[in-house]
């Protein structure tokens, strides 16, 4: 007789992180039980790391993730720093930021579960992404984004062909909207912030890349730009399958939208929902309007690691970003040097070693943000 292999949705049950409930693997954005966040459940393969593969499907992958990590001179973060600087190269991602593992696994997902296409609200990454990638798996996608959405990613979303929705209002306002048109359509809504589980859940490989590129050596920090936070939790998921140690976890955001950073600063446990936010960083322009939760998480992440919530000014976000291109060769938008910035604001202030080890994740291309680069070249 032949054996089968439990199934893989069987094994990857979603768990409530508010009231414990555990459910079959299915489309579900929150727990039917309490409004919770999920999380994906599965065993640590055996005899072996995670692989792509146990996340996202032939059909569906371009070759995400697996990003190079590089070092880079030591004086980029500050000219008394002596440490080791490494920056992990997210804008290589198929559409250009490191969206694409979120959602390479969050539509691999809804299309075996059945879903007949899939919805993205985004304030542009992500929906560049989900409108790429149901494009090479021949299903349509309905991007909802922000009017402020730059203009290189409205162009990426028109390329691949989406449906797309631009909303007035900031990105939350886009999110609701996201949720109505899912529910209309009955596609597969695959917005990623935590309420696309699966999604998150394949982000515990940028952990697991990074363990693995510096050889099991745990670094001091890793900087990771930061909105609702998935990328903190996969960063935290991929270390804690692996090892006993994580590393201090630092959320980096603008102080034109900084909830997190704010409630860490404030010493609170509860993220409240930023007001009216204004950033150069469109990548982490999230009010968390209706979901601050999802921003505690995030926090309760950075507390338990021992990390920072940090908030920079555009100023220095746009100054990380220059240097990062003309010092490491780097191109990225403003949203993927906010790490850069953090880190440099974090040993302005002494809290880093001078021989300290640091990642900083750059986590979205340059050329999503012309306009950006405009700013910058008159300021900088
Ligand atoms: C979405 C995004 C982030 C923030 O990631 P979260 O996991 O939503 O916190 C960071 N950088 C870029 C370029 C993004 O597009
Ligand atoms: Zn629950």
């Amino acid at each position: 007789m032949r054996h089968e292999q439990p199934s893989e949705g069987a094994l990857a049950a979603l768990f409530c992180l508010r009231c414990h409930a555990r459910n079959a693997a299915r489309l579900a954005y929150r727990c039917p039980d309490c409004g919770g966040i999920l999380r994906v459940e599965r065993p640590l393969p055996a005899g072996r790391r995670w692989r792509t593969s146990d996340f996202v499907s032939e059909r569906v992958t371009l070759g995400e993730g697996g990003t190079l990590m590089r070092k880079v001179r030591p004086d980029l973060l500050h000219e008394r720093f002596h440490g080791q600087l490494y920056v992990k190269d997210e804008t290589r991602n198929p559409s250009g930021s490191f969206k694409d593992r979120l959602v390479a696994a969050a539509v691999s997902r809804a299309l075996a579960l059945g879903a007949p296409g899939i919805v993205c609200a985004s304030s542009g990454n992500a929906g560049a992404a989900a409108a790429c990638y149901a494009a090479n798996a021949g299903v349509p996608a309905i991007i909802v984004c922000p009017e402020s959405t730059p203009e290189g990613k409205v162009a990426q979303i028109a390329a691949y062909g989406a449906t797309f929705h631009r909303v007035p209002g900031d990105y939350s306002r886009s999110f609701q909207v996201g949720i109505e048109l899912a529910a209309e359509s009955g596609f597969a809504n695959v917005t990623t912030t935590y309420q696309n589980a699966y999604g998150v859940d394949a982000l515990r490989l940028v952990g697991q890349e990074i363990l693995d590129d510096l050889s099991g050596n745990v670094p001091d920090w890793v900087a990771v730009p930061t909105s609702s936070g998935p990328l903190v939790h996969g960063v935290w998921q991929g270390f804690s399958d692996w090892s006993v140690q994580v590393p201090r976890l630092v959320a980096a955001q603008s102080e034109g939208c900084a909830p997190i950073a704010t409630a860490f600063r404030e010493g609170l446990q509860d993220v409240s929902p930023w007001p009216a936010p204004h950033t150069l960083a469109s990548g982490i322009s999230d009010p968390l309007a209706s979901y601050p939760d999802e921003g505690s998480l995030t926090l309760s992440l950075v507390h338990a690691t021992g990390g920072q919530g940090v908030a920079v000014p555009d100023a220095m976000i746009l100054s990380a970003m220059h240097d990062l291109a003309r010092r490491a060769g780097l191109f990225s938008e403003p949203t993927g040097a906010t790490s850069l910035a953090a880190m440099r604001q974090l040993f302005d202030d002494g809290l880093i070693g001078e021989d300290d080890t640091i990642v900083c994740l750059v986590t979205g291309n340059g050329a999503k943000d012309y306009a950006a680069w405009r700013t910058a070249d008159g300021q900088v």
